[in-house]
């Protein structure tokens, strides 16, 4: 066949070194990379009889299970591009991705039968129940290099309307590469992949490492926590990526403290920031506990804990990945090195995107000499040269002529063991530009002198939050982010001008 050294070719590669070794896992069925590479053969040859070419794009909708990996490999051997979209937006946010992507297809589990009903105007359609039953077409003739195209993944939206990061082949392959150098990945390990795949947190951090290795990876189509721990003992799993409110149901979850951890020697998160006392929660039953820090555009990842140094820096996002080069945008808008001063970061490598689908303006607006992407993450060192990830530059508050960084004053709050979490925006206010707002979920009764004196004794006072509001729950996304936009419109509403 044409050359083809992208994902797509990865079962087949597999298949020869590890045809018996089990791939992938779901329900007590397995497949094997043999098995695994015959079903892609045969899907590529599908979605090529469907006319799906070179550069086409194929979208996707479902719950993590095996049909989005083998959809993804057919996908990418085609040398088409997979878009696996969040099945928590809505038909209207959908309908609007699957314009912005030009899918010619869409593929989708039974789950989201509703959701595609309600998405508008559709590409061409097929259930993942149905793809066994379609007749193959010839193979696929295109070839495919690693400088083309693999993944379009939407960001997350946190800080606007989600963008498509193109991902190639080579990014991908790189960002594998460099979390292999990272940690340890086995051909004997069972990983779980319970971060959704929508996400670039469930696919690039531990799942395309560890297939790519030989290992087996079980996808898990719902998060729940106590399910999930019985799993780990059960299967005797040995690692997963998850984002930190997952670490922090598993924890709080009543089965935590008798679930045998045993076996996992592997357990990586990243995504938003991570209070310290859950991941020391983990540390503390001996779990080999990684942080990861990276992003959408990096596929993912930029830095990560290891197992010598975390102990003694828990909070921090590690030292950079093998390949990948960081840097700080100094005050005059130029690369400096990062220092022990917050500031704007910079990330280039082999992992890093070349650019946003359709967006020439903002891709070329988010690189610095054309190399150093923009994160548009404040960031700073330690003495030991680990990092920190203070906050997002658009999340600062400036209050009186002071940068407030909320994810600062957050970590103070959810100090007190009454809180269980905490977001901190901005409000305008006439006195001093703009003011914190603190909207706080306690688990147990909380008041709010309490609160504020501890506030006032752990931090400078124009980092004290003017108001703080209590709160049953706080808004989030699909991969757990707070919803910030939504809390500074509410925040707004509330308190503008008092
Ligand atoms: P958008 O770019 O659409 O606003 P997003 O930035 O949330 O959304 P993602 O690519 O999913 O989309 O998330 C990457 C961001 O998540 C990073 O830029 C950073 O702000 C945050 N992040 C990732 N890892 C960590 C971490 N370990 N600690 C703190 N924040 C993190
Ligand atoms: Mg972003």
């Amino acid at each position: 066949g044409p050359a083809n050294p992208g994902v797509g070719s990865w079962p087949a590669r597999r298949a020869r070194i590890s045809p018996h070794r089990t791939a992938l896992v779901q329900a007590n069925r397995t497949l094997t990379y043999a098995e695994l590479a015959h079903r892609v053969d045969r899907l590529a040859a599908v979605l090529t009889g469907l006319g799906v070419r070179r550069g086409d794009r194929v979208a996707y909708l479902g719950v993590n299970d095996v049909s989005v990996f083998e959809t993804l490999f057919a996908t990418a051997l085609c040398g088409a591009i997979f878009v696996p979209l969040n099945y928590r937006l809505s038909g209207a946010e959908i309908g609007y991705m699957l314009a912005d992507c030009g899918a010619s297809l869409l593929v989708h589990s039974a789950d989201a039968d509703e959701l595609v009903a309600s998405s508008g105007p559709l590409p061409r359609v097929l259930r993942t129940a149905d793809l066994d039953a379609e007749t193959a077409g010839e193979p696929p003739s295109a070839e495919v290099t690693l400088d083309d195209p693999c993944l379009l993944l939407y960001t997350s939206g946190t800080t606007g309307k989600p963008k498509a990061a193109v991902l190639t082949h080579g990014n991908l392959t790189w960002n594998t590469v460099n979390q292999l150098a990272h940690f340890d990945v086995l051909s004997t390990d069972r990983a779980l992949c319970i971060a959704p795949l929508f996400h670039c947190v469930g696919l690039g951090q531990i799942t395309l490492p560890t297939l790519f290795k030989g290992g087996s990876v079980e996808p898990v189509a719902r998060f729940d926590p106590g399910v999930i721990l019985a799993r780990i003992s059960e299967a005797r799993i040995t690692g997963f990526s998850a984002v930190p409110t997952m670490l922090q149901m598993m924890c709080q979850a009543s089965a935590w403290d008798t679930t045998d951890l045993s076996s996992l020697t592997c357990v990586l998160y990243g995504g938003s920031p991570v209070q310290e006392r859950v991941a020391r929660a983990w540390l503390d039953r001996g779990v080999r506990l990684l942080q990861g820090y990276g992003m959408t555009e990096a596929s993912p990842g930029v830095s990560m804990g290891t197992h010598e140094g975390t102990p003694a820096h828990p909070v921090s996002a590690g030292v950079p990945h093998f390949f990948t080069d960081v840097a700080a945008l100094g005050l005059d808008e130029r690369v400096a090195p990062l220092g022990t001063q917050p500031a704007e970061l910079l990330v280039r490598g082999p992992n890093v995107f070349a650019g946003y689908w359709n967006r020439p303006q903002e891709s070329r607006d988010s690189f610095v000499d054309d190399e150093w992407f923009r994160t548009g993450d404040v960031v700073r060192v330690d003495d030991d040269g680990w990092t920190y990830v203070v906050d997002r530059v658009k999340d600062m508050i400036i209050s009186g002529g002071e940068n407030v960084y909320p994810a600062e004053v957050e970590a103070v709050v959810v100090q007190l063991d009454e809180v269980e979490s905490c977001a901190v925006v901005g409000v305008p206010d006439e006195r001093w530009g703009e003011v914190g707002v603190a909207y706080v979920v306690v688990r147990t009764d909380l008041d709010e002198d309490t609160l504020r004196k501890h506030l006032e004794a752990n931090l400078a006072r124009y980092k004290v939050p003017k108001h703080l509001v209590f709160v049953d729950a706080l808004p989030r996304n699909a991969t757990g982010k707070v919803r910030r936009v939504e809390l500074r419109a509410r925040a707004a509403a509330t308190f503008a001008g008092n």
